[in-house]
């Protein structure tokens, strides 16, 4: 554990973990300047709460150069721009997750990638829970570290997801297993380019030791500054290279090669998506690496985690099976979507895109089965363009009209998937508000006609 000087620190944003930084500095005896580009009722409140624990907050604040200060801690997503000054003037600019980690004495499971990250940290968290280990999920999809530190609950392991944000920032985490699950393009309007993102990826494993682990899944193979690291380096994967350790999944043998016991078990993944296969691997090789046994870490692939918004069906109607996989928020997720959908039929595909190349995507939905692509949203047009070529699409300025096009249009037998590919900003508040609506929706349907 890191003893933190008290300095004057200045919080950037009152987010979820903006917010609960600055409560943390506060406990701690740090003079705390916040401030935040919005004025919401929330953020109101936040800072409200924070004045009368003695901070200094000021709202509608996007440029904070002028503030006198000696830390930083900036929320994921503000620009790098905002906090600039800053680090040109040698002030230390870290995020959240740092500030937390470095009251940390156990160990520390880090789960990052462009997509799966939340699915792998709560399946990681339940193979410790039936293993009768104490641990918590923390991190971007909930609660923040330093909230966990200060409610001083007893744990064996953290397990924490980690976006290239938060990575971004790091000085001295250090995980004692850090996973990167795949790496595709996202977030590149933050990072400035693409080698910016996978270098952000690559900071796991900054800190890691001899005696640590680094998890990697075998496409990433190529990504040579992924493998920069001091810990023992492991693999994820099917068919893996015999000359690598890890965990390989051929036919259905799966071998475990590398620290403690070697061992090979026959396993049933026919009930599993391709994708999820992937995440059993990865978190059951974390497991493994954090010292629990072979079985109790085999038993996850019975019941594999399946959140809300990744892949949910949500109803079945006239034969149609509805799904909600709102929270694919780019081509990645929702080329795994689309692999995981079995009889094909109609796709909602659209909202706020991030300019990404759609050819992989449209090979995707022609070669499993998509008969109409309904492209919504600010960028439906830009969907529309580039999947036509291949698939036959139809426009509709938001998702309600989409979703009805859909239901005239889907057939007894198929699927249809709200996988979009793209942020929901446009239209709704986050990927949760989206789902959601498609779910009331499905409901609504059902009722209509019972
Ligand atoms: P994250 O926390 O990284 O956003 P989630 O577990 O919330 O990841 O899943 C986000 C989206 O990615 C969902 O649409 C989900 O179905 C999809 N997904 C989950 N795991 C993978 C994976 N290994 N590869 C590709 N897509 C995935």
């Amino acid at each position: 554990m890191i003893e933190m000087k008290k300095k004057k620190t200045l919080v950037i944003g009152l987010g979820v973990s903006g917010f609960a930084a600055a409560k943390f500095l506060l406990a701690r005896g740090n003079p705390v300047v916040c401030i935040d580009s919005n004025d919401s009722e929330r953020i109101r409140e936040r800072a409200k709460i924070l004045e009368e624990m003695g901070a200094e907050v000021h709202l509608n604040v996007s440029d904070p150069s002028s503030f006198k200060v000696e830390r930083v801690v900036t929320s994921p997503g503000v620009p790098k721009s905002v906090s600039q000054s800053f680090t040109e003037k040698r002030v230390p600019v870290f995020g959240e997750l740092e500030l937390g980690c470095r009251e940390v004495d156990i160990p520390i499971v880090a789960v990052t990638g462009t997509n799966g990250k939340s699915t792998v940290v709560e399946t990681i968290n339940a193979g410790f829970e039936r293993a009768g280990k104490k641990a918590f999920a923390l991190g971007n999809l909930g609660t923040p570290v330093t909230e966990w530190v200060d409610a001083n609950r007893p744990s064996d392991f953290l397990v924490i997801e980690v976006s290239s944000y938060q990575l971004d920032s790091i000085k001295k985490f250090h995980p004692s297993v850090a996973v990167i699950l795949n790496v595709a393009p996202d977030h590149l309007a933050w990072h400035g380019s693409m080698d910016n993102y996978v270098q952000a990826k690559a900071r796991i494993t900054e800190n890691q030791t001899i005696e640590d682990a680094l998890l990697l899944h075998k496409d990433l193979h190529p990504h040579q500054e992924l493998q920069k690291t001091r810990a023992r380096l492991y693999w994820f994967g099917r068919d893996l290279d015999p000359s690598r350790e890890g965990l390989s999944l051929a036919g259905n043998t799966l071998e475990w090669r590398g620290a403690g016991p070697q061992w090979k078990e026959k396993v049933d993944t026919t009930h599993l998506y391709p994708h999820e296969v992937d995440n059993l691997l990865a978190s059951i090789s974390s497991l493994i690496l954090s010292g629990i046994g072979s079985e109790q870490a085999l038993a996850l692939l019975h019941n594999p985690v399946r959140l809300p918004h990744r892949l949910e069906e949500v109803g079945i109607h006239l034969g149609v099976r509805y799904i909600n996989d709102s929270k694919s928020t780019n081509c990645h997720s929702a080329i795994a979507a689309l692999k995981s959908v079995p009889h094909g039929g109609i796709w909602l595909v659209g909202g706020q895109g991030k300019g990404e190349d759609l050819s992989e995507l449209t090979h995707a939905a022609k070669d499993h089965g998509v008969r109409v692509a309904v492209c919504f949203g600010r960028d439906a047009q830009v969907f529309s363009e580039g999947l036509s070529p291949r698939v036959e699409t139809k426009l509709a300025p938001t998702l309600r009209e989409a979703f009805d096009i859909a239901v005239s249009l889907a057939n007894s037998g198929e699927s249809v998937l709200l996988s979009p590919a793209a942020a929901s900003f446009d239209e709704f508040s986050s990927f949760e508000d989206r789902g959601n609506r498609f779910r009331e929706w499905v409901i609504d349907l059902k009722e209509s006609t019972s």
